[in-house]
């Protein structure tokens, strides 16, 4: 557990949460600012940074529980899709310093939409990247 953090504080019950689906190993909660109806979180209830540090253990079980909540979505939310997104470090968009997954109902029409444009690669550059990669 780290003091200074909040969603640590939340597995201690010091700070309220919309607490909907919990076991042994990890909590899932209702995310404050939601990008859609039900967007929630899914965290480890023992402390790391990010996806960096997570233990492989708790990586596990916080992928077992992302699933049984976009079950849960789909069955109770009637949503039509689910996106799982992790943010690690400040350049991918994180914000709070402990792993979590965010489990993201989506809806036919809903107004989320890819932030950026995707494009067709260059062979040259997958070719370079991948052996960057494989090292
Ligand atoms: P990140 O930006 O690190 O991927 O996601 C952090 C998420 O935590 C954000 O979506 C933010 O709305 C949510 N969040 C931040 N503070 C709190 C809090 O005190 N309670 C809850 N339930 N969610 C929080
Ligand atoms: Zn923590």
């Amino acid at each position: 557990m780290a003091d200074d953090c909040i969603f640590c504080s939340i597995v201690r019950g010091d700070m309220p949460a919309e607490i909907v689906d919990e076991d042994e190993h990890t909590l899932a909660f209702m995310d404050i600012n939601p990008w859609t109806q039900g967007h929630a979180l899914v965290i480890p209830r023992a402390h790391s940074r990010n996806l960096y540090q997570v233990g492989d253990d708790d990586l596990h079980h916080a992928a077992t529980a992302a699933k049984r909540l976009a079950i849960t979505m789909r069955d109770r939310l009637g949503c039509d899709g689910v996106n799982l997104l992790n943010a690690c470090e400040p350049a991918a968009w994180q914000t709070v310093w402990h792993f979590h997954v965010h489990v993201i109902p989506r809806y036919e029409n809903d107004p989320l939409s890819l932030p950026t444009r995707p494009r067709q690669a260059e062979d040259d550059e997958l070719r370079a990247v991948a052996g960057e990669l494989r090292g």
